[in-house]
């Protein structure tokens, strides 16, 4: 149950709504004076009600959301573990690709009452480049250059020969 307007009280067998209107009972939540718009979600507060509108088409859709907060004394701390990330690796390649937008065939689907996904553009890969940087200037190299076919295999061909070649370096 995660309309807010379901929230009940059943005494003498009635079911009356503890909540009557929801953008008032939250309203004194919020300091600025505007009247807001509340989800009946998440309630969340928005000033706009095109904007509530908005928002509820996605939010209606998740599951039930719930706030849970550290607890004294037992997750109330939070500090930095990863020390491993801080530390400086030898060598860093930078690598970049280009690749030309082409137009692809589309068919419409076959049946239009079912979600469906049509490419309609293929990147295909005309180039790259890439530059290894190393933390001792010597093994830095000047950047490579490619332009030409077959630009995924060469690329991970060069970068398997670059990793050959790093660690017949440093064994
Ligand atoms: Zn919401």
């Amino acid at each position: 149950m995660r309309d807010m307007r379901w929230i009940y009280c059943i005494s003498k067998r009635k079911r009356t709504p503890l909540i009557k209107n929801l953008n008032r009972a939250l309203a004194r939540t919020k300091t600025r004076k505007h009247n807001h718009h509340f989800c009946r979600y998440c309630l969340q507060g928005f000033q706009q009600k095109h904007t509530l509108n908005k928002h509820l088409r996605f939010c209606s859709t998740l599951e039930a959301q719930c706030v849970t907060l550290p607890e004294k004394g037992y997750d109330d701390f939070l500090q930095f573990k990863d020390f491993h990330k801080q530390m400086r690796v030898p060598f860093v390649i930078y690598a970049d690709f280009e690749a030309f937008a082409q137009k692809t065939e589309t068919r419409p689907p076959s049946d239009a009452s079912k979600s469906s996904t049509t490419p309609i553009i293929h990147y295909k890969p005309c180039g790259y480049g890439y530059q290894i940087v190393c933390v001792d200037d010597d093994y830095t190299k000047p950047p490579v250059i490619y332009r030409g076919d077959d630009v995924s295999e060469h690329f991970l061909r060069s970068i398997m020969e670059e990793e050959g070649e790093i660690k017949r370096n440093f064994e």
